[in-house]
């Protein structure tokens, strides 16, 4: 057997029957540009609109041999084993292709399940197991959606191009640094981008895989001090778009969480340069959830508040039914620790320190604002991590 693709553009093509089955095949057909020619003493009411509506040729009485004369393929899709039999023979002397539904034996041509994403398709076979082709087909669907296939054009494409214009900058959340929590369609623009401009946090050591012919800008920043000023990413932004690239900014978790991706989109749309925003899942929820803490819970949380620095500490609620996130908190934890305690929350609120979420070194640290200063130190507690603060906090399994 051999695949091969055909060009209907403005062939005949004879299709029997006129159920459910067939009317499928009509559209699909007409989707590719075949002019249509269906013989059935009866059809359903949408082939019968379509014939209405002169989008098809409707031949209203039972098959004939002579049908296929003039036609470049034949589909038959009757429920009378005898008819389909008929068109096959005579699809067979007159040397015309056909798919027989339903009978492979019958069938000169057969039709491969497909996958197609981004301008490339793929056709999937697998013998006389149609369902099995289908489910092959589903997972390379994934594959080209999520641009884990090489689909990369090699020729100008204007498909692909219309995934991510040159000139452009996507702004993608990665999620906390595993592969799996990256959006579809941040993988996808990963795929094709020309230049990654990229954080340290998120999925960067997967970065050479994600995005293979991209080149990487890392402008990485380190705890208390910035590799690269805001200012110059900012301007690398622009810079890359304007030379004609795609851009991705890849940012940690999501790009609107503590991620300054609203201030990049500014600059960017000042600058002329248009942005995708593509969220990503925010540490802030999925690194508790890593350690098994939900931020809400039952009877336990009734919310929860998502703080970086001193300032909101005040007036974020203090009930240990309220959960508090703090990203960015390690070094000044002895301090907000203490700050919490005079503000009135109570000193055995539960407090999980979670280091390194959804990375095999992953860490949670559990005590209470009274002791978890103390606790983060003698375990030597680093960034990056996520402190909560709630009753919740004491489902998180400490790890020694
Ligand atoms: N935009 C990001 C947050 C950026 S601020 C987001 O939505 O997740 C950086 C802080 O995020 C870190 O200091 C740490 O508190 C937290 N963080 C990000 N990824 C993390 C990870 N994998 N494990 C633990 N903390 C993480």
């Amino acid at each position: 057997m051999r695949a091969l693709a055909v060009d209907l553009r403005d062939r005949t093509v004879l299709v029997v029957g006129g159920g459910a089955v067939a009317e499928r095949r009509v559209r699909g057909l007409l989707e590719d540009g075949a002019r249509i020619r269906l013989v059935s003493p009866e059809v359903g009411p949408g082939l019968a609109e379509l014939a209405d509506a002169r989008r098809i040729a409707w031949i209203r009485r039972g098959f004939r041999a002579e049908d296929v004369d003039g036609a470049w393929l034949v589909w038959a899709h009757t429920d009378v084993p005898a008819v389909q039999a008929e068109v096959s023979d005579a699809a067979e002397k007159r040397r015309v292709f056909a798919v027989i539904g339903g009978d492979p034996e019958a069938s000169s041509a057969s039709t491969p399940a497909r996958a197609a994403a981004g301008g490339v398709q793929v056709g999937v076979s697998a013998g006389r197991d149609p369902v099995r082709a289908r489910r092959v087909a589903a997972w390379i669907q994934a594959q080209l959606e999520t641009g884990l296939a090489p689909t990369r054009p090699q020729r100008p494409d204007a498909a692909w191009e219309a995934a991510q214009r040159p000139g452009t900058v996507a702004l993608v959340g990665g999620g906390p640094g595993d592969p799996g929590l990256v959006t579809v369609r941040g993988r996808f623009l990963l795929a094709g981008a020309d230049v990654v401009v990229a954080d340290r946090l998120g999925p960067v050591s997967l970065l050479p895989h994600l995005a293979e012919h991209a080149r990487i800008i890392d402008v990485g920043k380190r705890a208390g001090y910035h590799r690269l000023s805001q200012d110059r990413i900012n301007a690398t932004l622009v810079e890359q778009a304007r030379l004609g690239l795609r851009v991705v900014r890849l940012k940690g978790g999501d790009p609107f969480v503590f991620g300054r991706g609203g201030e990049e989109e500014e600059y960017c749309a000042a600058h002329g340069v248009p942005v995708e925003v593509v969220p990503g899942i925010t540490s802030a929820i999925s690194v508790p959830a890593a350690a098994g803490i939900p931020v809400t819970h039952r009877n336990l949380s009734h919310g929860f508040s998502v703080v970086t620095a001193h300032e909101d500490l005040p007036v974020v609620p203090h009930a240990r039914e309220h959960t508090l996130v703090l990203l960015m908190g390690v070094r000044r934890l002895p301090e907000t620790s203490r700050r919490l305690i005079e503000l009135g929350h109570d000193p055995r609120t539960p407090v999980a320190i979670i280091e390194r979420g959804w990375t095999p070194e992953q860490r949670t640290t559990v005590g209470t604002l009274e002791t978890i200063a103390e606790l983060a130190r003698r375990r030597d507690v680093h960034a990056p991590a996520v402190i909560v603060v709630g009753d919740v906090a004491a489902m998180g399994a400490s790890s020694d």
